[in-house]
């Protein structure tokens, strides 16, 4: 099976071309630098993401977060969850941690901006 990704790691945007065996990468093709080797073998055998969405502020309202380092995507709707129910102090400042190793990935999720604008 051949499948089709564009390379994300650097704006040029290669177009990759992925020959798979099941979940094993055979071979991959368009790619102009190995970092897009890396990528597309990351992203068919344990695809990553950051989590950006937003939390509560106690009081009311939310607050944009972000993890600071990417999660597997199979976990990215239970990570929401957590979220939703974290309540950010509405004191809270641009990069405060909101959930720390969320669900043991080694990422916390941090605040993108003060609370109070
Ligand atoms: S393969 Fe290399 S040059 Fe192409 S988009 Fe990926 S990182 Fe950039």
């Amino acid at each position: 099976m051949i499948r089709e990704l564009t390379c994300i790691v650097c704006p040029k945007g290669c177009q990759l071309k992925v020959e798979l065996e099941g979940k094993k990468v055979l071979s991959v093709s368009g790619n102009t630098c190995k970092r897009g080797v890396v990528y597309a073998e990351a992203e068919c055998t344990a695809p990553m993401r950051t989590l950006t969405t937003t939390a509560p502020v106690r009081g009311g309202g939310v607050v944009p977060v972000k993890t600071d380092k990417t999660v597997p995507k199979e976990l990215l709707f239970e990570c929401m969850e957590i979220v939703n129910k974290a309540l950010v102090e509405p004191d809270a400042k641009l990069g405060d941690i909101v959930v720390e190793n969320i669900l043991d990935t080694g990422a916390n999720v941090v605040t993108t901006r003060n609370v109070k604008i």
